[in-house]
């Protein structure tokens, strides 16, 4: 860091893609198991937030024979080898808000017709930024916060067994939990972002579905900076 580091900001409306590096046996060949394609609607110091509409096209992990990761048995659902296949996200839009350098995203739910139905604290790297957009690694372990503030941890099965096959060691699994608990701190006092007022935002109905280019993976997750 020199102290005038330029940082490229996004404008509203710039598509870019949201990414996470694969942790199991991968046999992509590029190290990037889930991409998303979402529209930029700020890109600050505070804060970055992107949405991903219904019907978008997406990269997610299967096992190499095809099998859905939630569908394989936790026990080798981490040790079997993975790949990747292209899908459209059929839920609802997803807002996601991170502010650089946090080690976690917050993603907004809602159900059909706009009614709000929760964050989700996705534990995560502190992403990397690369021209094409951003770069993290999952860290398994999730926290839902609801409306009436009531949180819970999500995921606790998976972090277990992550740590059991040893994709997270005891010194990286005690930064994920410490981080899991700095979020509930927040949530706790209602702090950004849920404090925000997100739940009332919209996106802008003439923005395009973002499309699934054919170069997605042309910047390894090892390179992307
Ligand atoms: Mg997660």
């Amino acid at each position: 860091m020199t102290g005038t580091e330029r940082i490229e900001r996004w404008s509203p409306g710039d598509q870019i893609l949201w990414r996470y590096r694969c942790h199991a046996p991968d046999l992509t060949g590029h190290g990037i198991e889930i991409c998303r394609p979402v529209t930029v609607v700020r890109d600050t110091d505070e804060v970055i937030a992107v949405w991903m509409a219904p019907g978008t096209e997406c990269v997610k992990p299967v096992l190499a024979d095809g099998t859905p990761v939630h569908e394989q048995p936790l026990a080798t659902r981490y040790t079997a080898p993975r790949t990747v296949v292209r899908d459209r996200w059929w839920g609802t839009g997803v807002l996601k808000l991170a502010r650089p350098g946090e080690p976690w995203s917050v993603w907004l739910f809602w159900d059909p017709g706009w009614q709000f139905k929760s964050w989700y604290v996705n534990l995560e790297e502190p992403r990397t930024r690369w021209a094409g957009g951003i770069d993290s690694e999952d860290h398994f372990l999730d926290i839902s916060v609801f409306p009436d503030r009531q949180w819970v941890w999500r995921d606790e099965d998976e972090f277990a067994e992550a740590q059991r096959v040893g994709l997270i060691g005891p010194e990286k699994a005690r930064r994920v939990r410490s981080a899991g608990q700095e979020a509930l701190g927040v949530i706790q006092e209602w702090g950004s972002p849920f404090r925000d007022d997100w739940q009332r935002w919209r996106p802008d109905p003439a923005w395009p579905v973002p499309e699934l280019p054919a170069d997605w993976a042309s910047v390894p997750a090892r390179l992307a900076s």
